[in-house]
């Protein structure tokens, strides 16, 4: 089997997707040109839009994987990410009437992509909204952040998925650079703590939110 560059899923029929973000989502009409020249000189006959605003190829050779993943980085170079984090970002400062004036929740999903790129976590899903309005599912996600007219608010322990769960507040009415240092902490804390792919929500089920809170805000 071929070494992979980057995680992918394999299929019954043998084939592989990979699921790639550029820009968190937000591409040129270019950008979609691109994809589908690749996705035509590989062979590729089926491209997801994802519920984390990726794009995913569906339906991959293995041969490919490797070549198609260099391709794609020689053709959009830093703004190709594979998010491990899972960044999702609301359409809010750059498109949205009800984005909280002054937020820019959009550099602050390339902010929490640093900081998860620089840490071994784990699968942390992340939701970053500019309003309460949460259309990126922050309550939902392993870490939530969310605009508010007073600051930042971050939420941890939130789940969609079969035992779902509502993520608790952790700080709010933070300034952007209080938020980006305690996600250092969050990312530094559970890269220490985690017990093996468990994630945020059962991590607050074991040890407590207050023991939680108390630990990473120290
Ligand atoms: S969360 Fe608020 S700012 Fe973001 S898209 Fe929804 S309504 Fe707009």
């Amino acid at each position: 089997m071929e070494q992979f560059k980057h995680h992918v899923s394999q299929h019954r029929d043998g084939t592989y997707s990979l699921g790639i973000s550029i820009d968190q989502g937000y591409m040129t009409p270019e950008d979609f040109t691109t994809l589908s020249d690749l996705a035509k000189k590989y062979g590729v006959t089926t491209l997801m839009a994802t519920t984390a605003k990726k794009i995913s190829f569906m339906d991959v050779k293995e041969e490919n994987v490797n070549p198609l993943w260099e391709d794609l980085e020689q053709a959009f170079g830093s703004r190709l990410c594979f998010p491990k984090g899972k960044v999702i970002v609301c359409p809010g400062s750059r498109f949205c009437k009800f984005a909280t004036p002054g937020r820019d929740n959009h550099a602050i999903g390339r902010e929490v992509e640093r900081i998860s790129k620089a840490h071994d976590a784990g699968k942390v899903k992340v939701g970053v909204s500019c309003c309460p309005l949460g259309c990126a599912m922050p309550r939902v996600r392993d870490l939530g952040i969310l605009a508010t007219a007073r600051g930042w608010m971050l939420t941890i322990g939130g789940n969609g998925g079969a035992k779902p769960g509502v993520g608790e507040v952790i700080a709010q009415d933070l300034t952007e650079e209080e938020l980006l240092a305690l996600l250092d902490k969050v990312y530094q804390y559970f890269q220490e703590n985690k017990n093996g792919k468990e994630r945020t929500i059962r991590t607050v089920e074991r040890l407590g939110i207050d023991h939680l809170k108390a630990a990473i805000l120290k």
